[in-house]
């Protein structure tokens, strides 16, 4: 599988408090507009998720910036999240978590 067709990301305690998982500003473009709603489909569900941004910095005051995020709820950290998009439409994304070892019992 080509590298640009699939996101996957292990979630941090940053975003396990937040709900969301963050994007890689220079994976951006695999995600739809910011603030445009897309689908998300998880474990055969559908939901409805877009791209948010929210103004940080942590480069110091001198470095302002955003960072992007997608909400998704119940995330622990050390999991590990693939997005990938669904090929027959551009506006729908499948999710899957990938649980932490530790956290399954
Ligand atoms: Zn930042």
């Amino acid at each position: 599988m080509r590298m640009k067709d699939v996101y996957s990301k292990k979630i941090t305690s940053e975003e396990e408090q937040g709900g969301y998982v963050i994007i890689l500003k220079d994976r951006l473009s695999f995600f739809p507009t910011l603030g445009r709603r897309f689908q998300m489909l998880q474990n055969g569900r559908s939901r409805r998720a877009m791209v948010e941004s929210y103004p940080c910095s942590c480069r110091g005051p001198g470095l302002p910036h955003s960072h992007f995020f997608v909400r998704v709820n119940a995330l622990n950290s050390g999991d590990r999240v693939t997005i990938r998009k669904d090929s027959k439409s551009g506006t729908r994304f499948l999710l899957q978590v990938q649980r932490h070892p530790r956290r399954s019992t």
